[in-house]
């Protein structure tokens, strides 16, 4: 039992990364809190792990609002008596997020609010119930896309990812001395509904996948072992990095046909 005594409150735990995640954490022993703003498939979640025997709460918020953060923490303190691991989930990818020129500003503070913003409350607010527990670990999901670039546009989504690793990087400095660990979680494109309803066609998926040196999507459960290892002690040595789990696309120039 890798997180056997530990709380872990995941964001975004209705579905995708943050479903494999609280389902995997849970069966390691963890007591998890999970919370979205799908509260059917919040619910549905925790009903999924209860039924596996293991332990977890669904908890409405909205990363992006301070209000919800705050009370999400506090929830995990008093359902389970102290917050030992924070995984940073929640993200949205926008239809219309596009180039400068044609993307709203209204798509733009939208995605900011809750990509950047929402980890930003999600640590303002699970630092100090950390901090209470002794210290922690924080995991921060981003991207592959805050290293590369891409012609296919999303710019409010990339922006927020390299927001994401960046304040990542100085969280985790900040905190180093106080036992608090922080990391960046950097998936791949992964065949999760959030990017499947972007790359919509056969062609789009085709386009992508071609410069994927293994040749085919990520599954959300392989972002969940990847995040088991940041969350539990066996990483106690590692704060700080942007943890790329890709297929090998940020070490590709040219991939195998
Ligand atoms: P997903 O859409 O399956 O899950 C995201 C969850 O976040 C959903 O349950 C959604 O309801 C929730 N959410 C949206 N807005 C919210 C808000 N304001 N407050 C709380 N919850 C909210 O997608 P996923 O692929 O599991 O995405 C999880 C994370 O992984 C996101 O941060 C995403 O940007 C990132 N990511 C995904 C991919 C990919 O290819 N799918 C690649 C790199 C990074």
């Amino acid at each position: 039992m890798r997180l056997k005594n530990k709380t872990a409150l995941i964001t975004g735990g209705s579905s995708g990364i943050g479903r494999e995640a609280a389902i995997l954490f849970a069966r390691e022993g963890a007591n998890v809190v999970l919370t979205d703003v799908n509260d059917e498939g919040g619910q549905e979640t925790a009903a999924m792990i209860k039924a596996e025997g293991n332990e977890a709460t669904y908890f409405h918020a909205d990363v992006s609002k301070a209000s919800d953060c705050e009370q999400m923490v506090a929830f995990a303190e008093t359902t389970y008596g102290s917050l030992h691991v924070l995984f940073n989930n929640a993200g949205i990818m926008h239809s219309a997020d596009d180039d400068a020129v044609s993307t709203e500003e209204a798509v733009w503070d939208l995605t900011m609010n809750i990509n950047v913003k929402g980890v930003f409350f999600g640590c303002k607010y699970g630092i100090p119930a950390l901090r209470r527990a002794g210290g922690g670990s924080i995991i921060n999901t981003a991207s592959f896309v805050a290293l590369l670039g891409a012609a296919t546009p999303q710019i409010a989504y990339t922006a927020s990812k390299g927001a994401v690793l960046s304040m990542t990087r100085e969280l985790a400095i900040i905190h180093a001395r106080e036992a608090i660990r922080v990391n960046a979680l950097c998936p791949g494109p992964l065949r999760t509904e959030l990017l499947m309803k972007f790359l919509n066609t056969e062609e789009k998926k085709q386009r992508r996948l071609v410069h994927i040196p293994m040749g085919r999507f990520g599954e959300a459960r392989e972002m969940a072992q990847a995040a088991l290892y940041l969350a539990s002690d066996e990483s106690s040595y590692v704060t700080g990095t942007d943890f790329m789990v890709d297929g090998g696309i940020t070490a590709a120039y040219v991939t195998p046909l």
